[in-house]
């Protein structure tokens, strides 16, 4: 088989928009993606909410989100082919954190770091809440945390197939097989081995497997502490308009956000062991999550469920973060992986972070280096305090 320059492991939103971005930067590059479901069926980015927010405690994440709505907001000018216009949908009605008052402290510390990377985001009492959205119940709430702008949702599977398709209209080839191994010295990685037989030698290898993303690593040895972290998402239809409704994180822990005439909702889960059937987890859906979405939105107490769907985080339980970069030992192995739940809105600056980091020695438009694979090795977690569900 022929040689890669680059070989993607995966090609999730994360696969699909490093292969676009480094035959973006570097014209001509050699890139394949493998890719095991060329369905998608069980990847996190046909699964997912698709919410941007900046509303994050680290400030590399703000500074990602920065730059993901930036490029949200020109996809057809970075993404656009001729005979595929790229659609997302984008809306951007904010993310309402809310606070009882044993949270608002950390509302508000919260609130000090975004306002310091320059995120435009406003702290509000409750009667200022009530009087932006009538329909909500502030009673027991003390503060609210909403982002003024750059914050909201779009169609995720939509920025996934437009990546793919400009990524392959540069030339990646997408190859639909399954990595199974690793040809690996002390240094680096000299080929992956294929189900179908056979292995692609490589320059480097890109670790972009979401979930699965522990499995190919240790294919070459290292360990990876990334889950495949079942999240069930429900889709209900409210009898009444919620007019301006933002992504809505209620204190008890469960998000609600508008999905075209419905809402959709999740909650903190109630089993958490890794790799659990792709289902949703209807006990989930009990008496008590249904009696707290309609004490905080009392419209929601006539809701109908109209269905729901379930996909994995790949969730970095070392600290909730995403891991960019190279391993500091198999140099020419890097990662893009552990986004914990909100990788969608990162997808574009972290293909484009290490895209510059594989063919510039550096990630030089946003500042990830935070996010390197030392912090593992070094037991440094950089932990994010934002993760919703
Ligand atoms: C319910 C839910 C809600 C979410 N909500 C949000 C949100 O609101 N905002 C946000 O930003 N993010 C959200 N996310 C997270 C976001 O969807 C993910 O971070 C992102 O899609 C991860 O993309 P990925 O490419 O890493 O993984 P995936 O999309 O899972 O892609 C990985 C690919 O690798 C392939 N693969 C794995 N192993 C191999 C192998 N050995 N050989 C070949 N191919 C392989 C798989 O088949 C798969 O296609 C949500 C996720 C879920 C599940």
């Amino acid at each position: 088989m022929s040689h890669a320059d680059v070989v993607v492991v995966g090609s999730g939103v994360m696969g699909a928009a490093t292969a676009y971005w480094l035959t973006r930067l570097q014209p001509g590059l050699r890139v394949t993606m493998v890719e095991s479901d060329t369905r998608y069926e069980k990847a996190s980015s046909s699964l997912s909410a698709s919410s941007i927010r900046q509303q994050f405690t680290c400030p590399v994440n703000i500074r990602l989100s920065q730059y993901g709505i930036a490029f949200l907001r020109k996809a057809e000018q970075h993404l656009g082919l001729p005979d595929h216009p790229v659609a997302l949908s984008l809306q951007e009605p904010g993310y309402l954190y809310l606070a009882q008052p044993e949270q608002a402290v950390a509302l508000r510390t919260a609130h000090q770091i975004q306002k310091q990377a320059g995120a435009d985001v406003a702290l509000l009492e409750p009667e200022a809440l009530r009087q932006r959205f009538p329909w909500l119940n502030v009673e027991d709430v003390a503060l609210g945390s909403l982002g003024l702008s750059s914050e909201g949702w779009f169609d995720g599977p939509a920025l996934h197939q437009a990546f793919l398709k400009k990524a392959m209209a540069q030339g990646v080839q997408r190859l639909h097989d399954r990595v199974v191994g690793m040809d690996y010295s002390d240094t680096q990685v000299s080929a992956v081995q294929l189900a179908s037989g056979g292995s692609l030698p490589c320059g480097q290898v890109v670790n972009a497997a979401g979930p699965w993303a522990r499995g190919v690593a240790a294919m070459a040895g290292v360990q990876l502490p990334i889950e495949a972290a079942r999240r069930s998402v429900f889709v209900l239809s409210c009898p009444e308009p919620l007019a301006h409704c933002p992504l809505l994180i209620d204190p008890t822990g469960w998000w609600l956000r508008p999905e075209g005439r419905f809402l959709i909702t999740g909650a903190e889960p109630l089993h958490t062991e890794p790799d659990l059937p792709l289902e949703p987890d209807w006990s989930e859906w009990n008496d008590e999550q249904w009696a707290s979405l309609a004490h905080r939105i009392p419209a929601l107490a006539a809701l109908r469920v109209e269905r729901a769907w379930a996909g994995y985080y790949e969730m970095n339980t070392f600290d909730h973060n995403a891991v960019i970069g190279p391993h500091p030992e198999l140099g020419n192995l890097y990662f893009i992986n552990g986004f914990s739940g909100h990788g969608m809105q990162h997808a574009a600056g972290a293909g484009l972070a290490l895209a510059e980091w594989m063919l510039q020695g550096q990630s030089r438009t946003i500042a990830v280096e935070e996010l390197g694979f030392e912090r593992l090795l070094q037991n440094r977690p950089l932990r994010e305090l934002a993760v919703i569900g």
